[in-house]
């Protein structure tokens, strides 16, 4: 999860400023398919993982939802800013079509890190497709096969199964707590910087004008 939100942050950099046609749509691929791989590239580098022996089911599905909820806990104060203005949205009334507009603009990081969450997570989510629902198509056969070979043994010993993981997701963290930047005292999620930018600059245009 930490993984995917990082990588919708610094593929939105390096889109920053650049004139691409379709860069929103190109943008969004690639957070997809950076994400999607990037599990397999973690998967890959030893560490503590879930059994998913049926007779340890009901613990890491308890030790998964803890995960899961630190985590999100995690991506949704980074992206509070973001997320204030996705919220706007859904609960204000008698607003105009260009304020829902401009919301969901600056609202864009969260959109974007939640699609880097999924995608980052969705290689697991077909393994439970296919090992515990019993689902069988082709995709998800070959699909388990190179996520298999790219598994790293499960540590067995607890102390560098946790080491590994809590060292990387502390790196994760200090990166995307780190990248955020300042618009009006107001603490944005730095990605959002051009969209906010804009928005800023012609919200002072408008005060000029009415002047
Ligand atoms: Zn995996």
């Amino acid at each position: 999860m930490l993984a995917g939100s990082l990588i919708a942050v610094l593929v939105k950099k390096i889109f920053i400023g650049r004139k691409w046609m379709n860069k929103k749509l190109l943008m969004v691929f690639v957070v997809c398919s950076v994400s999607f791989f990037c599990h397999f590239l973690l998967d890959a580098i030893p560490h503590k993982d879930y059994a998913i022996k049926s007779e340890f089911l009901f613990l890491s599905s308890v030790y998964l939802l803890i995960d899961m909820m630190i985590g999100s806990c995690i991506i949704l104060f980074v992206f509070r800013e973001p997320l204030m203005h996705f919220l706007r949205v859904v609960v204000s009334v008698n607003v105009s079509k260009i304020e829902v507009a401009d919301n969901l603009k600056l609202a864009s990081p969260f959109f974007l890190a939640s699609l880097g969450v999924f995608f980052n997570i969705l290689p697991d989510v077909f393994m439970v497709l296919k090992r515990i629902l019993g689902m069988d198509f082709y995709i998800l056969s070959q699909l388990e096969i190179f996520h298999n070979a790219m598994h790293s043994n499960i540590f067995p010993d607890l102390f560098w199964g946790w080491a590994s993981q809590i060292s990387f997701s502390f790196m994760v963290v200090v990166l995307l707590v780190r990248l955020v930047f300042k618009v009006e005292n107001k603490i944005y999620s730095w990605l959002a910087v051009e969209e906010a930018e804009r928005i800023l600059s012609e919200v002072s245009q408008d005060r000029e004008i009415e002047k």
